[in-house]
């Protein structure tokens, strides 16, 4: 049996230690620049209006159980909000899955990437402002999309009546009061308050009496008067962030 020693021999020359120190710090470089890029935190500043974004992020096209307003608004770049608004609103659309499975919910316009003015609206500067479309059922009681497009201003120059009719459509009160009960949950699960939601006092009856509308109209601020818009077609929610 030979019993010499093997004669010692690094298992990497200098050379493969220099690429494999190269290699690493690449793939290091290249986490952190994906994490900047998709990862990061957003940072609001000032108030929802007079105030900007930093790191804003879209919310997405559609989901299971819901969809923008319009895939044009989308393009350019009008559902913009902090990430932690995005994290609640799909939060609230999952639960929304197995709560409510046969509705169906739209959102409308929230912001800029970068925030500041957004016309015609006189907040949504801050990534904390997004205005939902009314779920609404059909003649036939089926829960459907209100159709928004060019030509009713995506959605927002349609007119309810009192009751909460306008044309075949009339509006899913007990979707809302879900939507708007779940929204609230996700919220709280995120340590995040809802500060305000604006939607019409005269349709706002309607929506205590549903059965998520106690719960509602305890926990949520409601606008009580009637705003610079009539908000019959959408509501309006206000999130509440700590900005700089
Ligand atoms: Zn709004």
């Amino acid at each position: 049996m030979d019993l010499r020693l093997v004669p010692y021999r690094p298992v990497h020359s200098l050379s493969e230690k220099r690429l494999i120190f190269y290699c690493l710090f690449f793939s290091a470089f290249l986490c952190f620049l994906l994490a900047d890029v998709y990862g990061a935190e957003s940072t609001c500043y000032g108030t929802t209006s007079k105030g900007s974004l930093e790191h804003g992020v879209q919310l997405p096209g559609e989901g299971e159980n819901f969809v923008a307003y319009s895939s044009f608004a989308i393009t350019i770049g009008r559902t913009y909000v902090h990430t932690k608004v995005r994290d609640i609103i799909v939060d609230a659309y999952e639960t929304l899955e197995k709560d409510m499975p046969v509705k169906v919910f739209k959102y409308g316009e929230t912001g800029l990437k970068e925030g500041r003015r957004f016309r015609p609206h006189k907040t949504h500067q801050n990534g904390l402002s997004v205005d939902f479309i009314v779920p609404v059922m059909d003649r036939n009681g089926r829960s459907v999309h209100l159709p928004t497009n060019v030509f009713n201003k995506f959605g927002y120059s349609v007119e309810f009546d009192e009751t909460g009719k306008y044309g075949d459509f009339r509006i899913d009160f007990e979707a809302l009061a879900g939507h708007i009960y779940a929204l609230h949950n996700a919220a709280q699960e995120h340590g995040v308050r809802i500060k305000r939601i604006i939607f019409d006092p005269k349709l706002q009856p309607s929506l205590f009496k549903t059965e998520y509308g106690p719960y509602v109209k305890d926990n949520i601020k409601f606008s009580r008067k009637r705003s610079w818009v009539r908000h019959d077609e959408h509501y309006h929610v206000d999130f509440e962030i700590p900005c700089k």
